[in-house]
């Protein structure tokens, strides 16, 4: 066992046996398989802290198919593994949990997006990451909420653009690229859980503290939080501000994080309430059963992997870094 994963165990609720044995039996599963750990900014601290890599879902996805492993363990939920399967097909992608879903990326399906396309023909289909993989089959372009601003704006000017699924970032890059855009009406249950009042109430209560917020959360509160960042954004931003305390207005995971990478700063949630139950699916044992038994294998027909890919490359030719 080496020592930075000694550290990381020590980390992991101290005193608890049982989490300390399934740890150590996956770590010696992991290296038998050759596997590599994936955990999402939104999963549960202990999850996070066994992974190999934790990130936003596209970031992991790309450092996934960089690596050697044969076996990706995605600790995320079904679109992200979806993600990691069409990004490296020659390796096998595990989600511990196959019932982890998303419910705003299963908001839209492929016949409801033809549909869609075939009432505004001459528009180009933007749709978030956070969608199935035969949405981005159906889609010119992938993003991200951390570069879907500029990706529109690289758009031709003169064509009109369907963003899909999500309708508050959709609205949130119009507003900034004050392109045409045509919403679809999905959202995120957790992200729209949070209401202005949690925030102002949370800014009585930490007096001086900077609000970030993920821009899936609705307009009332984007309209009054001091910066609209995605994951990755505010891990960044956090390193890099001045401000000693922060209040954070999107899935209460990512505190796990923020709190580790910068142990001289505050975080607190807007509200306790914003919890992703999909992404809380996933639990020690359930890594540890994923490579004991080699499940739940998440697999793309070759087609629409095909096809969704090119909306991924797309993505990446626009925005190369
Ligand atoms: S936090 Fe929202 S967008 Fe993310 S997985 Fe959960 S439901 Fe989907």
């Amino acid at each position: 066992m080496d020592s930075a994963f000694r550290l990381k165990l020590l980390r992991i609720k101290a005193g608890n046996i049982l989490s300390l044995e399934i740890i150590e039996k996956i770590q010696k599963l992991k290296a038998q398989r050759n596997a590599v750990i994936l955990a999402h900014n939104y999963q549960p601290g202990e999850i996070q802290d066994i992974s190999d890599y934790s990130g936003d879902s596209l970031g992991l996805s790309v450092e996934a198919a960089g690596t050697r492993a044969d076996v990706i363990v995605f600790c995320g939920v079904r679109f992200m593994a979806e993600t990691a399967a069409i990004l490296s097909p020659d390796k096998k992608v595990l989600l511990p949990e196959l019932h982890a879903g998303c419910p705003m990326a299963d908001m839209i399906n492929a016949e409801e997006l033809i549909k869609l396309k075939a009432e505004h023909p001459d528009a180009l289909v933007v749709c978030y990451v956070n969608s199935t993989a035969e949405v981005k089959a159906e889609s010119d372009y992938c993003c991200t909420s951390g570069n879907a601003v500029e990706l529109v704006a690289s758009l031709p000017a003169d064509r009109k653009i369907l963003f899909v699924p999500d309708q508050h970032l959709g609205r949130f890059v119009a507003d900034r690229t004050g392109r045409d855009i045509i919403l679809w009406p999905g959202y995120c249950s957790t992200h729209v859980s949070i209401t202005v009042e949690d925030v102002a109430a949370a800014k009585q209560k930490h007096p001086g503290a900077l609000v970030m917020a993920h821009p899936e959360c609705p307009r009332s509160v984007c309209d009054i939080v001091d910066e609209l960042l995605s994951t990755a954004q505010m891990l960044k931003f956090a390193k890099k501000s001045d401000a000693k305390s922060f209040i954070i207005a999107t899935e209460i995971g990512i505190i796990h994080t923020l709190r580790k990478q910068n142990p001289d700063k505050e975080f607190f949630a807007a509200t306790e309430r914003a919890v992703c139950p999909d992404m809380k699916k996933i639990s020690l044992e359930k890594v540890l059963w994923s490579l004991e038994e080699m499940k739940y294998r998440i697999t793309i027909d070759p087609e629409v992997a095909s096809r969704a890919k090119a909306s991924l490359d797309r993505m990446i030719e626009v925005l190369p870094k």
